[in-house]
């Protein structure tokens, strides 16, 4: 029987990878990869040539089956294009196939994304939720999110660049009042790291480049009191300034902070 290793690689540093990874790169015969492209980039730096095999998320039964028969005949690792395998990439699916024969199966640690970005948020994570790449219809998104509402820890989800304007915007309707934490580019030349909500992420991402985590605040960290009326005037004040007034001011407010209209308009005439 053989090994199967599951390698995480580096989400953008590779001074990330571990001692550990160098070595089962340097010595395995085989190594199953997401796209050989990116990963022979990583082996020209280790300088070290494992055969290749590729590894799509969508690999059919066959492709698993040949690539079981390969691990067959010498240990094998496997490495997705960042971060740990299986972890909105592939790789569980040969590792169950790999279990399924009786092979062993043997993790080596390091970067994910979802871990790297909720190291940094000052949040307890006790537990948390992933929702790895949210649904790309507008209603489905909503829906996913809505039914994390009650996720007592942060929850955590992958975006594109392409995506992420109007994912904010769905996250401001659904949790207009909680604090979110995106990670762009972690550990990357032009990493950055935003703390807001989701309306001041939308001023703040104009232009969105790169690679993004987004960890909204858990429903547990919200304080079990109905939203202060120090965030409903800080609110007020914020959209005064951008010159919103009146009835307009009134509607933003409630629909950025989800508090009743009547004490919003309250709120707004003692802000005078
Ligand atoms: N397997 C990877 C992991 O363990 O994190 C995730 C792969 S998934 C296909 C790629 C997504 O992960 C990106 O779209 C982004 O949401 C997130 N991601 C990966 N690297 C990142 C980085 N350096 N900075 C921010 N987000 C990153």
């Amino acid at each position: 029987m053989s090994t199967l290793y599951v390698v995480a690689t580096p989400i953008g540093n590779l001074s990330d990878l571990t001692t550990r990874a160098v070595e089962i790169l340097s010595s395995v015969p085989t190594l199953a990869a997401e796209d050989t492209r990116v990963t022979r980039k990583l082996l020209n730096h280790l300088n070290v040539s494992p055969q290749l095999e590729s590894l799509h998320e969508h690999t059919s039964p066959e492709r698993l089956e040949s690539l079981v028969h390969k691990l067959e005949t010498g240990d094998m690792a496997v490495v997705s294009d960042a971060g740990t395998p299986g972890i909105s990439d592939p790789g569980s699916s040969l590792v169950a196939a790999a279990v399924e024969a009786g092979h062993s199966v043997i993790p080596l640690p390091g970067p994910s994304a979802i871990v790297t970005a909720l190291s940094i948020t000052g949040w307890s994570f006790d537990r948390f939720l992933f929702l790895g790449f949210l649904p790309r219809k507008k209603n489905e998104q909503i829906a996913t999110l809505e039914s994390a509402a009650t996720e007592p820890g942060p929850v955590i989800a992958y975006e594109s660049p392409h995506r992420i304007k109007a994912t904010l915007a769905n996250i401001q309707k659904t949790f207009p009042e909680r604090q979110l934490v995106i990670c762009r580019e972690l550990t990357k030349l032009y990493e950055e790291t935003f703390r807001g909500t989701a309306a001041q992420a939308i001023s703040h991402f104009k232009e969105p480049r790169g690679e993004f985590v987004i960890v909204i605040e858990g429903g547990g960290n919200t304080p079990k009191e109905e939203i202060s009326d120090e965030f409903i005037m800080k609110t007020l004040e914020k959209l005064e300034t951008e010159g919103i007034q009146g009835r307009t001011l009134v509607e933003q407010t409630v629909e950025l902070t989800g508090a009743a209209k009547k004490r919003v308009y309250r709120l707004s005439l003692s802000d005078k």
